[in-house]
């Protein structure tokens, strides 16, 4: 019993002071009664529009003097009483009702026993003193308890989750909790406890948590002795009862309900409940939601304040909770965004690009549309990929004005619009297909100087993705942005590694690659050597310059008449695939007459050369590729020492 309940145990002490004076008699006054109607009327006012005990208890104690002063129980305002009683009891029918009507009824029959009796001060209202203050003591005390065992459970509950909140728990304590592998925040665990916990303890009839997502407000979790509550229950914020409270953000407290029940709006019928409490999961200038008990029963006061810091406490937990997520999430976002990092460092082709940048972005943002275009200044955007509903066909040219795809390739940084399904707006130009999600959310990068990539995505609400989120999308599209030059300039490399500098014609290994690829696919294969006749005195009289010369013109002279190749020094090579072994000749005096007809210019005059062409065809002539290039070297040699400027083919 706290000093508090021993104050508010004195606040009765006037009614006794009353009662006394009243019992002696000497209060019987003549006192103008329509003076004295203002009093209590003043007190019922005041009582109606605060939720203050101490001001009902001073209300009840102004009636009862005007009661008292102007002839106890005769008195014209002793009905003064049951309008507080009505007024109290019409408003909360709490304990507070109980109690006052207990305190009338005791200071009553105190005095009329003192009357009747005509007994002696002190002995009847010393008793009725001491009766009342033994039942007031009682019921206190039962209070108390409540209050004790209500202030327990919610101890356990910050018990339960202690490891989530610095201030409470150690440091050690924390981190140790962050290392386990089965740390999480499991939202749903969190809201069914805290639904529970208001159930059991204030043992109600129904708990429910609401909570707000955009502006609906959503039962997250309920639990109720009746079968009557609904599964899925959504409001628009500010309709309905529990909606209009919740936007409220103030505990309330209804009773009497009565018809009002149906305006609750999660039972799918009648249910037979009386009172509802309810506060709001607030914290700082969050407003979470709504945490709802209903009973048959009245709620106390206690019942009130047991569920407000139960609410509060919940908040706590769900802002804790969702600040977890959202490091979470980004945890997430910068593993994939490394991943992505190490994959783009290691992809190769600009179609795993595309593939692992989609896969990442389908992680990280959950998206229900992706898009990838590019586009070069003079030729418009071509969509490279589309995943989504009414997406492009490739190749879709675009509206550089009123194109979101265009205006994102401009723009530096995001874009973000919250709608683009309002008229006017074109992912890539008008005669697109609608678009069917609402939000855009698109990042342009550089691939080259007139070359950009936008990257986008749309998701099926307004509004869906912050400015976070386009951070983190411009952070993906700099790695991607890196990862397609990269990719560029390896595909350039390799083109290069495959090509002789001086000719531009194959070299020798890429000869021999394309052979290998060749004898794969192709039933015949013909291969022709080629090597100048006396090039060497070429060199020798006009200079190395000159003979460089001659031989990239030998080289545009024959790189059209099959796979040719640059095969050594002054030595050509040609793969011509698919060739009936009878158009062997044709096709090798061919390039004979090819060369002989080329013609280089110096300031000397012309040079012409002439050249021996050794030829094979597989597998005619060879069952491998090392025979088969053998055995057109052998023919090429023969071709020399057979007179030089002639063609000879292998088994002739
Ligand atoms: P033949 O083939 O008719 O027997 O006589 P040849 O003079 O062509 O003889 P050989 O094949 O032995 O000589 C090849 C010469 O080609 C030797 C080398 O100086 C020259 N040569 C090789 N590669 C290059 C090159 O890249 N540029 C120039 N200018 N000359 C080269
Ligand atoms: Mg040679
Ligand atoms: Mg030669």
């Amino acid at each position: 019993m706290g000093g508090r309940n021993i104050l508010k145990l004195l606040t009765f002490l006037p009614f006794f002071v009353y009662a006394y004076f009243s019992f002696t008699g000497q209060l019987l006054l003549q006192v103008n009664p329509l003076y004295l109607i203002a009093l209590p009327v003043a007190a019922a006012l005041v009582l109606l529009l605060s939720r203050n005990l101490w001001l009902f208890i001073a209300s009840l104690v102004a009636t009862n003097a005007a009661v008292q002063l102007t002839g106890g129980s005769g008195s014209q305002l002793f009905f003064f009483y049951f309008l507080l009683l009505f007024v109290e009891g019409l408003r909360t029918s709490s304990w507070r009702y109980f109690f006052a009507v207990g305190a009338i009824v005791t200071l009553e029959a105190g005095s009329a026993l003192f009357h009747l009796k005509d007994t002696p001060f002190p002995f009847g209202p010393l008793a009725a003193f001491v009766g009342f203050a033994a039942l007031a003591y009682l019921f206190l005390r039962r209070e108390e308890r409540h209050r004790q065992a209500l202030e327990q459970s919610l101890d356990r509950e910050r018990a339960k989750y202690h490891w989530l909140d610095p201030l409470v728990s150690p440091r050690s304590q924390r981190l140790a909790a962050l290392k386990e592998e089965t740390y999480s925040v499991d939202a749903d665990v969190l809201y069914k406890g805290f639904v529970n916990l208001g159930f059991e303890t204030l043992n109600v009839h129904t708990a429910a948590l609401f909570l707000i997502s955009g502006n609906r407000l959503h039962l997250v979790a309920a639990r109720s002795h009746s079968d009557r509550i609904k599964d899925d229950v959504s409001f628009e914020l500010g309709e309905g009862l529990i909606s209009y409270l919740a936007r409220e953000q103030k505990p309330s407290l209804l009773n009497d309900l009565g018809a009002d029940m149906d305006r609750l709006g999660y039972y799918t019928g009648k249910v037979e409940v009386n009172s509802i409490l309810t506060v709001p999961i607030k914290s700082g200038e969050t407003n979470y939601g709504i945490l709802v008990a209903d009973a048959r029963r009245m709620f106390t006061e206690y019942d009130q304040t047991f569920l407000v810091r139960l609410g509060s406490l919940l908040a706590r937990d769900i802002q804790i909770a969702r600040a977890y997520e959202e490091r979470h999430r980004e945890a997430l976002r910068f593993s994939g965004l490394y991943e992505l990092a190490g994959n783009l460092l290691t992809g190769l082709s600009e179609e795993g690009l595309i593939d692992r940048s989609f896969e990442l972005v389908r992680d990280l943002f959950a998206p229900d549309a992706i898009g990838f275009a590019r586009l070069r200044e003079k030729e418009g955007a071509k969509v490279l990929r589309y995943e989504g509903t009414n997406g492009f066909d490739k190749g879709f040219r675009f509206d550089p004005e009123r194109s979101l795809v265009a205006m994102t390739a401009k723009h530096k940084g995001f874009l973000k619009q919250r709608d683009m399904t309002k008229p006017g707006l074109y992912r890539l130009g008008p005669g697109e297909k609608p678009a069917v999600n609402k939000t855009f959310l698109g990042i342009g990068f550089e691939e080259d100087e007139e070359t950009h990539g936008v990257l986008w995505l749309e998701k099926q609400e307004a509004d869906a993705y912050s400015g976070r989120e386009g951070k983190i999308l411009g952070f993906t599209a700099a790695l991607l942005s890196a990862a397609f030059l990269r990719v560029r300039y390896h595909e350039e490399l390799a083109r290069l590694a495959r090509l002789d500098g001086l000719t531009g014609l194959l070299n020798h290994r890429a000869f021999q690659e394309e052979l290998i690829e060749c004898l794969k696919k192709s039933g015949t294969v013909a291969v022709f050597i080629i090597d100048i006749d006396h090039f060497k005195r070429i060199n020798d009289t006009y200079g190395h310059p000159v003979g460089d010369m001659v031989l990239a013109k030998i080289a545009e002279v024959i790189k059209d008449k099959g796979i040719a190749a640059r095969y050594g020094g002054e030595e050509f090579a040609l793969i011509i695939p698919n060739i009936p072994s009878r158009q062997m000749i044709g096709r090798g005096q061919e390039i004979l007459a090819a060369i002989r007809r080329a013609m280089v210019r110096i300031p000397e005059g012309t040079i012409q050369v002439t050249a021996s062409v050794g030829g094979a065809i597989y597998s005619k002539d060879a069952r491998t590729r090392e025979d088969l290039v053998r055995a057109a070297d052998s023919a090429l040699y023969a071709a020399k020492t057979g007179g030089r400027n002639r063609l000879v083919l292998a088994g002739k």
